[in-house]
């Protein structure tokens, strides 16, 4: 399954490219909140799962949709939420990993961010910037230029090509294409090259079909003309569509689970240690124990974790203060595990020096 979250003020088009994208109906019973309601909202959390079907292949999709972002008067940390909801998701994955029904974990970790960049500004507003700035060590943002057509081409051009200076100079990590290897074919590197150049990709949606010249479309009907919004000369929506749920589903997946989810758990573990340490400390100062955890639901898996480490924290104490604490005994039987040890002890000497 793949979870995009997608984020953007109010009125950018996120539900329409939503539809869009995934010929569906989310948003039919939508109650938008009028300007005095907006004026001291906070972020919901929306989770819609759909089901849908490319070149024979069924996949499922959770959207998080994120209604109210940017909308109050004071926007400070507006994307809060959204950062507590990916960390939730990756606490959870977390938890069941270490749980006894490991198989069968359901994984919801947020795979990637389609963030809306307004159309009339002159490139990333201040939200922009931190917003990205906040999440981007936590998921893959995909930056997206809203509503494109009201853009003229030469326009677009200019506005991609400051926005992806202004990533650049602000430090914003946004997703990287993966590099082509030498050997690939070369309208693959191509391919990749004119992806790289897009962003941010320039999209445009329609909740309704266009009739014009014999042809029915999704599209955007003017009184000057009609915008097809699968159109690769007005927009980027099939570039952005294909590489969602076809090209890079699989690296997106797996960029998340390598770099985002592996840095949440080193997190997650480099606490835990501090917390043990801090708490022999105690215990070694004559004080009252305090041993609370980050994750709150110890389960036997969890517990074991613990005593291991337990364990590695009262060996490295008596190496450090020259006497036993307690003494259990270790097997470790192969060399990965005597070196997972030595790291971590390495890792707890500095947690203690620092
Ligand atoms: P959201 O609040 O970000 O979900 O925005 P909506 O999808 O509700 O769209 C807000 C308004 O913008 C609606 O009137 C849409 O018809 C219109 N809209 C949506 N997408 C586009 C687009 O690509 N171009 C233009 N010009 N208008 C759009």
């Amino acid at each position: 399954m793949c979870v995009p979250v997608i984020v953007g003020e109010t009125g950018l088009g996120k539900s329409t490219l939503i539809n869009s994208l995934f010929l569906t109906d989310l948003y039919r019973d939508r109650k938008v909140p009028n300007a005095e309601e907006r004026i001291g909202q906070t972020v919901d959390i929306i989770k819609h799962t759909i089901g849908i079907e490319e070149k024979g292949i069924k996949l499922r999709l959770s959207i998080i949709d994120t209604p109210g972002f940017g909308d109050a008067v004071n926007n400070t940390a507006s994307w809060k939420h959204v950062e507590d909801y990916i960390d939730q998701q990756f606490e959870q994955y977390f938890r069941d990993e270490s749980g006894l029904n490991r198989k069968n974990i359901q994984d919801n970790r947020v795979h990637c961010l389609l963030y809306f960049i307004s159309p009339f500004g002159h490139g990333l507003r201040p939200i922009d910037v931190e917003c990205m700035k906040a999440l981007h060590e936590k998921v893959n943002i995909i930056p997206l230029l809203a509503k494109a057509d009201s853009l003229t081409q030469a326009e677009v051009y200019s506005k991609k090509l400051k926005m992806r200076d202004e990533i650049k100079q602000f430090g914003i990590n946004i997703y990287q294409f993966p590099e082509c290897d030498s050997d690939e074919d070369e309208d693959f590197k191509r391919q990749e090259q004119i992806l790289k150049d897009s962003i941010p990709f320039a999209v445009i949606g329609s909740n309704i079909q266009v009739d014009s010249k014999g042809r029915k479309f999704r599209g955007r009907s003017y009184p000057w003309g009609v915008v097809e919004v699968e159109n690769p000369i007005h927009s980027d929506f099939l570039m952005l569509r294909n590489m969602l749920v076809r090209t890079h589903m699989q690296d997106l997946k797996d960029v998340t689970r390598e770099i985002h989810y592996e840095n949440y758990r080193a997190q997650c573990i480099q606490n835990m240690t501090r917390m043990m340490v801090n708490s022999r400390n105690k215990l070694i100062r004559g004080s009252e124990v305090d041993f609370p955890l980050p994750l709150a639901a110890v389960d036997t898996e969890m517990e074991r974790q613990i005593f291991e480490k337990d364990e590695e924290v009262c060996i490295l104490l008596s190496h450090l203060y020259g006497s036993p604490l307690h003494t259990h005994s270790h097997t470790y039987t192969d060399h990965h595990a005597q070196g997972k040890l030595h790291n971590q002890q390495t890792a707890m000497l500095q947690v203690q020096q620092g």
